[in-house]
């Protein structure tokens, strides 16, 4: 099923998990898959290590495995390390297992990968994609700005060329500031941005994770919320029992104010997602 339709219907609620690492059998995602599908996800997505086609066995081993649980899949490509006739292979592969949902992104720039000749942005990719006719394409996008992007308003009008290449619908960057999200949602839709927008809800449950999360997408973190993680942050249970109440928290007002979906970062913990789900299951229609 192309995820397009499921927005037509009602506000999605899905998740993100990610491919085990290297020192963990690929089955042992398994695991994580059996604890979040009793959750009744509308999808969960899989994320694509930015780099080379190397990284494409993993995802497309956890894409498949999303299937095989009944639920559909939404497979991440990165393409900054990627050639035409290697994407050429990727998406074979995807049609010939019915997987039709692409998460199509750039990838975070890093010294590492050898630069795609091909591609220089998602919306290169989502032209790219496009064009081959058989897929949902899905993009990413920042309430807050990418930190790359010269401004605010550089960010959106580059979102709007992405959106208008051919993508369905958008999933955000995390936020912890819900007035955030709004005003950036306010903005798309002034500019002609109509595709539907998932906010992405990721729950701190650690101290190390906010230090690493900080580091890569700079997200802005509330007086609220530096708050408690003051309090609790030596207590690591009361950390993650606070990390959960204002992931809930940030849920209720979203769904209340009519948003499109719910993104939920799940870090592969299904006993985190399963106590999220507890307390907004009746919400969700
Ligand atoms: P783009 O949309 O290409 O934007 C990148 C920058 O270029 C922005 O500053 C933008 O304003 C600018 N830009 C875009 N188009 C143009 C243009 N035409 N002209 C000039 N400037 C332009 N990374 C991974 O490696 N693997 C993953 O699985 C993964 N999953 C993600 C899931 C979500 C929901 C999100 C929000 C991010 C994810 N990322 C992932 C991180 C992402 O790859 C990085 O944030 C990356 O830096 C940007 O990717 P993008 O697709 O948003 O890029």
């Amino acid at each position: 099923m192309k995820l397009v339709e499921l927005f037509k219907e009602k506000q999605v609620y899905s998740f993100e998990v990610f491919p085990p690492k290297r020192t963990a059998p690929i089955d042992s995602i398994n695991k994580t898959l059996d604890g979040l599908k009793d959750l009744s996800p509308d999808f969960i997505s899989v994320t694509y290590g930015a780099g080379g086609s190397e990284n494409f066995e993993k995802t497309f081993h956890v894409a498949k495995a999303i299937k095989k649980c009944g639920i559909e899949s939404l497979a991440h490509l990165s393409c900054i390390g990627l050639n035409k006739d290697e994407v050429d292979v990727l998406l074979e592969e995807y049609k010939s297992a019915g997987i039709e949902n692409i998460l199509a992104l750039r990838g975070d720039l890093n010294p590492s990968v050898k630069l795609s000749k091909d591609f220089k942005y998602a919306q290169d990719l989502i032209e790219y994609i496009r064009e081959k006719g058989d897929f949902d394409i899905a993009g990413a996008c920042y309430p807050e700005g990418h930190p790359e992007a010269e401004s605010f308003g550089e960010d959106l009008k580059n979102l709007k060329s992405k959106v208008d290449a051919g993508v369905s619908h958008l999933i955000s960057q995390l936020f912890f500031d819900n007035e955030d999200f709004y005003y950036f949602l306010e903005k798309c839709r002034n500019m002609g941005i109509d595709v539907p927008i998932e906010a992405g809800i990721m729950p701190v449950v650690n101290k190390k994770q906010i230090e690493r999360m900080v580091s890569l997408c700079r997200a802005r973190l509330p007086k609220k919320f530096l708050r408690i993680m003051d309090k609790y942050e030596d207590k690591p249970e009361a950390m993650r029992d606070t990390g959960i109440a204002y992931a809930v928290d940030q849920i209720v007002d979203l769904l209340t104010q009519g948003i499109d979906g719910i993104h939920l970062y799940t870090m592969n913990q299904p006993e985190v997602a399963s106590k999220i789900h507890r307390s907004i299951a009746t919400l969700l229609s």
